[in-house]
């Protein structure tokens, strides 16, 4: 896996059948219009800077997409129960980091569900 932390950022990782997610280039949301015309030049930059990282590696893509994602001002997820909102439990990943959040939750509100301490309730709660 690669991962460039430069702004806007790139990565790249592999995946079992042989293939690469690559992503990145990340710019700030103005509207769909303006973001989905973007993609042919984002696709070609970001294959370009594959190169760099993958010299000599013929990459052709079998899917392009592109999206958009808001984040929360500490860059976290909220996770577990509502005060307001009694038998609600909530996943809310938001943001870049999101689908790596998902796991966290799932084992935090599995522990609420058991009634199993878990302190990482309150760093991703709601009264943070
Ligand atoms: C281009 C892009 C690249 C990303 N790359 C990464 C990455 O590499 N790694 C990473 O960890 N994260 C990444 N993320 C972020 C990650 O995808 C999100 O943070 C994560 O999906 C959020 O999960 P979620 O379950 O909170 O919300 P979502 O996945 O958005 O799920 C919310 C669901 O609720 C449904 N919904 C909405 N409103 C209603 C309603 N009123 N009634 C019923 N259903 C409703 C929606 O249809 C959707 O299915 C990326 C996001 C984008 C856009």
């Amino acid at each position: 896996m690669v991962w460039d932390t430069a702004q806007p950022y790139f990565y790249l990782s592999n995946t079992d059948d042989n293939r690469l997610v690559i992503g990145g280039g990340d710019i700030k949301f103005k509207n769909e219009k303006l973001r989905d015309s973007l993609m042919d030049k984002k696709i070609k930059a970001l294959l370009q800077q594959c190169k760099t990282y993958l010299p000599g590696v013929k990459v052709e893509p079998a899917f392009e997409w592109c999206g958009t994602f808001s984040e929360t001002n500490d860059s976290l997820p909220y996770i577990g129960l509502h005060p307001e909102v009694p038998n609600v439990y909530f996943a809310l990943g938001y943001g870049g980091n999101g689908t790596m959040f998902s796991q966290l939750a799932a084992e935090i509100i599995s522990n609420i569900i058991q009634d199993i301490p878990d302190h990482r309730q309150a760093l991703f709660g709601f009264n943070r």
